[in-house]
């Protein structure tokens, strides 16, 4: 069995460095960190960084602040991750829109991968997962988000506990995603 892993925006940017740093995500990292460690020990495991790059004028600045701009250390993977990138970057992905697939080569790469399942993990739960785990299921993907390896930000009228329970139960009722509670309980 094909496991893929598709960490969306595992970046400093959106964990300790710049205008969308969150300390919930560095919670989580831990927790991908040993998801990635049993999968890379599977012979037919793969993982795949897909990250924001803006340009400077990107029109998601019109709402929200600006976060990872091209060639900045905000792009960059998160150090406790790095060592699963390739020497050559292949499997790091830029992308500038809210589902991971848009405006890049991940959908060619996946049809190559053929994964049997893809378990998504990083930020931000309503936004960027969201929206990749509703194009995943489009095309057809068995599709687990383990709950422990998802994460949201909190702001006024956004509280990221209520925020993540909410867009989890859509992903699982509306988009027929598995939601797990916690990666350890996935057998890689
Ligand atoms: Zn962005």
């Amino acid at each position: 069995m094909v496991t893929l892993v598709l960490a969306i925006d595992a970046v400093k940017g959106f964990c300790d460095i710049g205008n969308m740093q969150n300390p919930r995500m560095k919670k989580i990292i831990p927790n991908i960190e040993d998801l990635m460690e049993r999968v890379q020990k599977n012979r037919d495991g793969d993982i795949i960084f897909v990250c924001d790059n803006h340009q400077e004028d990107d029109p998601e600045f019109k709402r929200f602040p600006k976060h990872c701009i091209l060639d900045t250390e905000e792009v960059e993977v998160v150090p406790q991750l790095r060592r699963f990138l390739m020497a050559d970057k292949k499997n790091y992905v830029p992308k500038t829109k809210f589902n991971a697939l848009s405006g890049n080569h991940l959908k060619e790469s996946l049809a190559k991968i053929k994964p049997d399942r893809i378990i998504t993990v990083g930020v931000c739960t309503d936004i960027c997962i969201l929206y990749t785990v509703a194009a995943l299921r489009e095309l057809g993907y068995e599709v687990i988000v383990p709950t422990d390896c998802v994460e949201t930000f909190d702001a006024p009228d956004h509280n990221a506990e209520d925020v993540n329970n909410s867009i989890l139960k859509h992903m699982a009722d509306i988009l027929g995603a598995e939601i797990i509670a916690t990666q350890a309980g996935i057998i890689i």
